[in-house]
């Protein structure tokens, strides 16, 4: 079994966020870049298949910039076997990331593609529908528990009322949620040998496919400051004021 798992080159999750000054988008320059934690989930849970002896083979992809070779590296060096690197500089919305995806699926014909719910830089959650639809594969997003046996995925996924199960055929899409796996560290030998596990490039405009932006970020603002609370001193003194505020009766 061949699994592909999609990783994005984002923000590191545990950077503070800038606004630009100029309001075209957030701070990149010299910040640290780390992959989706949820892609991290992704990789974690197609390692521990392959572990489990139930996959053979794990393709990393990133469509990104030269510097997401770091973020394929990271993949190597948690397990996968072979990654690719799809290449631009432009910034690519999700459809364009399923429409890439899906070639390079088409191409390399896997039978599971475990990839994030969402990326945190544009929190979209889009793009694993979309190439589920275009592929015409099943999906379950946002699983929490997740088996494979007779080439059916089982998926546990939370919903509002609680936990659904979904059965899907193979070859299908599942996107992971928090609580699916707690990722590996890369240990430093493993650090090491992913230098030497291959790393294919591709220039994105070779597949064909629209690249330019059909969207356009009219501004980007931090979210209005929360004022600081007070500590008071009875509940007494609290009803006084919900009442002058006019929050209660
Ligand atoms: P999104 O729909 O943009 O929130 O992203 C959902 C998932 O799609 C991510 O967790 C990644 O697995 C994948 N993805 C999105 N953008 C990229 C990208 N540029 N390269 C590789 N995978 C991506």
């Amino acid at each position: 079994m061949k699994i592909l798992v999609p990783v994005k080159r984002v923000l590191d999750a545990n950077v503070a966020v800038r606004v630009k000054t100029d309001g075209s988008g957030v701070e990149l320059a010299n910040l640290k870049m780390s992959m989706n934690p949820f892609d991290e989930i992704a990789v974690e849970e197609a390692v521990r298949l392959r572990e489990a002896g139930t996959a053979s083979e794990i393709v990393a992809v990133s469509i990104g910039p030269a510097q997401a070779q770091d973020t394929l590296r990271t993949a190597l060096a948690m397990g996968c076997d072979t990654a690719i690197l799809i290449k631009t500089d432009e910034a690519i919305e999700p459809l364009t990331v399923a429409r890439l995806l899906q070639k390079i699926c088409e191409q390399q014909a896997p039978d599971l593609v475990i990839m994030g719910k969402q990326a945190i830089d544009d929190d979209s959650n889009q793009v694993a529908q979309m190439l589920s639809a275009l592929l015409g594969w099943p999906q379950a997003t946002f699983a929490s528990k997740f088996t494979l046996s007779d080439g059916t995925a089982s998926v546990i996924r939370e919903v509002d009322g609680g936990l659904e199960t979904l059965d899907l055929d193979l070859p299908a899409v599942v996107s992971t949620d928090l609580r699916l796996n707690t990722p590996r560290y890369a240990s430093l030998p493993n650090v090491m040998k992913a230098r030497k596990k291959p790393l294919e490039e591709i220039d994105a405009t070779s597949f064909g496919i629209d690249l330019s932006p059909t969207l356009r970020i009219v501004s980007t603002a931090r979210p209005p400051e929360r004022k600081p609370g007070s500590q008071l001193g009875s509940v007494a003194e609290l009803i006084d004021i919900l009442k002058t505020e006019g929050r209660v009766q």
